[in-house]
């Protein structure tokens, strides 16, 4: 295998102090940088070169090796082999036998704040918080007026809990994680919908995104509701609709219907002459308003039965009721 030279890797030379390295490391490492280079299998290999160029001449024990054995150094400390491949902010990790680079955050900025901004010695990413993560949990409207709770499973790659992300435990590769310093988790959680959640609704439970590397907060999880159409009732904001069948002869004389609402019946009282498509407003019987000890309404539209199969004695009836009405 022919001997890689980091000194012309990075295009220093090789009596070149820290700082010059770190240099010409930052600015090979931004013309690279798998973002600004998508799908560039070259630039990545390059890339991941530079990082390799870095992690040795930056360290000085490693470089003072690399000095003396060429590139049979690694030979000289069997970790060392094995350790320095991995780089903990870019979280190398061997998938499907390929490389493959994982970044957190889509944000190039930070990322690089991270990186630069640290020491050459302390290669340890500074405390993150966690992306949050949208869930979509769909309800009936039953459970929006009541509340529920769900089951959830998550599943993501969080911080290896035992380097803490770092890829390393006393300068080893970790073995939990194989120095990605990432391992993939599937989080069962139980989690409450609170009474009056609507379509879109976002229900933030704090700290249960994606965890933190390097000991920052967790993102946090938001429950995103859609809500199931009903078959009989129909919502607008915190008011609920419905039609109500009210039998012809009861809407002539007046009487009580039982109206459904989503705690059981009610009885309501229908004024004689109620006209078709009249509604009557039920305070307080529509949807609990979010966060709220509060309810909307709810608006009973009467829906008029004409009646069928009449008998003899109906149909003379309505014949008499007939000619009272166009003598009148
Ligand atoms: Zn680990």
């Amino acid at each position: 295998m022919a001997g890689k030279d980091y000194y012309s890797i990075l295009g220093v030379k090789r009596e070149a102090g820290e700082r010059e390295i770190k240099q010409a490391y930052r600015r090979l490492a931004r013309k690279y940088h798998p973002d600004i280079n998508p799908g560039d299998k070259s630039a990545e290999a390059r890339f991941k070169q530079i990082n390799e160029a870095y992690e040795i001449l930056s360290d000085k024990e490693k470089r003072r090796k690399y000095d003396q054995f060429g590139d049979q150094w690694q030979y000289a400390d069997q970790f060392a082999q094995a350790g320095w491949q991995q780089t903990p902010f870019w979280n190398f990790s061997q998938a499907g036998g390929t490389q493959r680079f994982h970044f957190e955050e889509a944000d190039l900025g930070s990322l690089f704040d991270n990186l630069f901004r640290s020491g050459t010695r302390s290669r340890r990413a500074r405390p993150r918080r966690g992306q949050d993560v949208d869930y979509p949990v769909e309800v009936t409207l039953e459970e929006a007026y009541h509340g529920t709770k769900r089951t959830i499973a998550l599943r993501s790659e969080e911080p290896c809990s035992s380097c803490q992300g770092t890829g390393r435990i006393q300068n080893m590769p970790c073995s939990v994680c194989r120095g990605s310093g990432v391992v993939s988790a599937v989080r069962r959680l139980e989690v409450k919908i609170p009474p009056g959640v609507k379509e879109g609704s976002r229900v933030r439970i704090a700290g249960k995104g994606k965890q933190s590397y390097a000991g920052g907060a967790g993102g946090d999880l938001y429950l995103v509701v859609s809500v199931k159409p009903h078959r009989r009732f129909e919502r607008r904001g915190d008011d609920l609709y419905e039609e109500v069948a009210v039998p012809l002869t009861l809407a002539v004389l007046g009487g009580e219907v039982q109206v459904p609402t989503l705690k059981g019946k009610l009885a309501l009282k229908i004024p004689p002459e109620t006209q078709n498509g009249r509604a009557f407003r039920l305070a307080g019987q529509g949807m609990p308003r979010l966060g709220d000890s509060a309810y909307g309404d709810l608006l009973a539209k009467v829906s008029i039965i004409l009646p069928t199969k009449l008998s003899e004695e109906e149909k003379k009836l309505f014949e008499r009721l007939s000619q009272l009405r166009s003598n009148s």
